[in-house]
């Protein structure tokens, strides 16, 4: 009798489980019910990168102090800084610096180590070619800034959907200088409580 009583008592926690699995699933699909697809006209239309965006990586030639930071922390070494000592000012002279963007991983790191500022990642993703060579960009390939979306006079730019406005369902019914939903990084570093100094 006991044990008829344990499998009645089991079955009925698991039909329970179940019962919740199915209902999160289903509101998960309801949910979807209420958004329309949303179909972006590229190239004509783009969503705008979000604000940390990783793309392809500017370079500022006359800051650059050939340092070979970029490298070391790169974690395949793929930086070419390519450097002579100038013994007359006693200084390295860089003649050449070129990433192959076909193997970067665009993890930033180089820009994120690199002591006089001169690398920043950009908006720029539509990086395809025909021959993968080409991707191995030079410094005055690095050099170029790109257009961005919101300026570029042949796009209509669109809100990113991870910034709309709350029940706000289609990034084309929003003006893309609009405030963003949610809190800027300033905002959230303003808003979070300092810790208490440590007493000795
Ligand atoms: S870390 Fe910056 S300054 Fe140093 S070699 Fe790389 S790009 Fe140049
Ligand atoms: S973004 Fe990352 S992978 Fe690409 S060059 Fe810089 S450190 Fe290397």
């Amino acid at each position: 009798m006991l044990k008829f009583l344990n499998q009645v008592t089991n079955y009925g926690k698991e039909s329970i489980q179940a019962a919740r699995y199915i209902g999160q699933g289903l509101s998960v699909t309801f949910d979807h019910m209420k958004r329309r697809p949303i179909t972006v006209q590229y190239p004509y239309e783009k969503l705008i990168p979000s604000e940390r965006f990783r793309g392809r990586i500017h370079f500022e030639f006359d800051k650059c102090i050939s340092c070979e930071v970029c490298v070391r922390v790169c974690p395949i070494n793929l930086p070419v800084v390519d450097w002579e000592f100038n013994k007359e000012i006693k200084k390295k002279q860089l003649k050449h610096y070129s990433i192959d963007f076909g193997v970067c991983i665009f993890c930033a790191n180089c820009v994120e180590y690199c002591p006089t500022n001169c690398l920043s990642v950009t908006e720029e993703y539509e990086l395809s070619t025909f021959d993968r060579h080409e991707l191995n960009f030079d410094n005055v390939a690095m050099g170029r800034l790109p257009y961005k979306v919101t300026q570029d006079p042949m796009v209509t730019p669109i809100r990113e959907f991870a910034y709309l406005p709350e029940s706000e369902i289609d990034g084309h019914n929003v003006d893309h200088t609009a405030p963003r939903a949610g809190q800027t990084p300033a905002e959230i570093v303003a808003s979070t409580p300092k810790p208490e100094p440590k007493e000795d």
